[in-house]
């Protein structure tokens, strides 16, 4: 029976785990957190008091148990990729799925050590016990999971400003009508939108904008993208980039693999994404298999995911190609709620993206029009 060791208990490396476990391997998953494996966008919930950490473990301990999967709670120090050891124990084959960590610019400004991250269980419950009713929270990045936190945080009561120093939300994938449609709706929430405005500095009170006027804040809340960890590889003498640089197979040594968000093709946009990650710990986990027993490995197809998010009545939903520019848009609702945003974006007569803002009602109909 072979023998693999995966490094990172995250959505790739429970997806690898599994894959591997169901093929009779003997697997070790190396975790540095001290809970089960979760839902990692589940944190958001968690963080402000609407779920708790246990209901969102991905599968109950037994599940690991029945599939012959061992959990380590141990950080992985020391990797050998040529003779395959990890923290001194070797193995046949090793998928590195460490994922990412949350990216801090350089804040200047005497509290800028008090900014919360949040990306781990061990961030979300710091930031729960001081998400109290009535408590300001300042958010420095208007993304998807800024946005998020926003809603939760005004459902938990709190006093919500978002800051983002592009012009506008979510990196421009709503374009300008579904981005209006969005802002209304957030401001309608309750949340104050700074858009378009630079951090300047932190104070211990709150954070300084580039125009001189303060957000204050008692909590404030980094929410700036992530960049993919790379250390353990770097050290290894992998070659690393914007993450550790795969092959087309997802291979970075001979039957060593690496999945999810750490994992770049050399050429490509850094993603995070949950669906991504777990394909490619599927993938990776198969290529292993084929290697393991000498047969053909499978390229990884960089998947085209929709990027959506739904909290109470605030949603959008996007599919297809939102981001470039020599696209028609096309609204396709009747403009008479100020509340809901729908169009379609067309390159000639083909329709190649979809934006939906404020509802989901006929989203289904119109993807299966979508020429991907
Ligand atoms: C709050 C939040 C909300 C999000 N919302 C969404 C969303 O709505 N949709 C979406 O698609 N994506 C979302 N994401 C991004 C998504 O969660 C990630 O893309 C996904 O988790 C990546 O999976 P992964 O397995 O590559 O890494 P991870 O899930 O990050 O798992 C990596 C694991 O490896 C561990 N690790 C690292 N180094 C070591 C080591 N040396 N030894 C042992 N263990 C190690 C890490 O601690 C971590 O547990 C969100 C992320 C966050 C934080």
């Amino acid at each position: 029976m072979s023998n693999v060791a995966i490094i990172g208990a995250g959505h790739a490396g429970v997806e690898a785990a599994f894959t591997l476990a169901k093929a009779g391997v003997k697997v070790t998953l190396y975790s540095n957190e001290a809970s089960l494996p979760y839902f990692r966008p589940r944190l958001i919930a968690v963080a402000f008091g609407q779920s708790e950490p246990a209901a969102i473990a991905m599968k109950p301990s037994a599940a690991y148990e029945e599939a012959g999967i061992t959990i380590a709670h141990e950080a992985v120090t020391t990797f050998d990729a040529a003779a395959r050891t990890v923290n001194g124990c070797a193995y046949d084959g090793v998928i590195m799925a460490q994922g990412s960590t949350p990216f801090r610019p350089p804040f200047k400004g005497e509290g800028a050590e008090k900014v919360a991250t949040l990306w781990t269980m061990a961030d979300a419950l710091a930031i729960r016990e001081r998400a109290q009713p009535g408590t300001t929270l300042a958010i420095i990045g208007g993304g998807v999971l800024g946005l998020e936190a926003a809603l939760r945080a005004v459902m938990a009561g709190m006093q919500v400003t978002v800051i983002e120093v592009a012009p506008v939300l979510l990196g421009g994938c709503l374009g300008t009508g579904g981005e209006a449609t969005l802002r209304a709706a957030l401001e309608a929430k309750g949340i104050t939108l700074k858009v378009g405005c630079a951090v300047a500095e932190i104070a211990t009170d709150g954070v300084v904008l580039a125009d001189g006027t303060k957000v204050a804040a008692e909590v404030i809340l980094c929410s700036a993208g992530a960049r993919p960890n790379t250390q353990l590889a770097a050290t290894a003498g992998l070659s690393v980039g914007m993450g550790v640089t795969v092959q087309p197979d997802l291979s970075i040594a001979s039957k060593v693999y690496a999945a999810g968000d750490q994992a770049r093709l050399p050429v490509g946009r850094p993603v995070c994404a949950v669906m991504r990650a777990m394909r490619m710990g599927a993938l990776a986990a198969r290529n292993l298999l084929a290697d393991l027993q000498g047969e053909p490995c499978q390229p990884w197809v960089e998947p085209v995911l929709p990027l959506f998010m739904k909290v109470e009545s605030v949603e959008f939903h996007t599919a297809g190609i939102c981001w470039e520019a020599d696209v028609v848009e096309e609204r396709v609702d009747d403009g008479t709620n100020p509340l809901i945003w729908k169009s379609v974006l067309k390159r000639g007569d083909a329709i190649i993206g979809l934006r939906w803002v404020g509802t989901r009602a006929g989203f289904a109909d119109w993807e299966k029009q979508l020429v991907r």
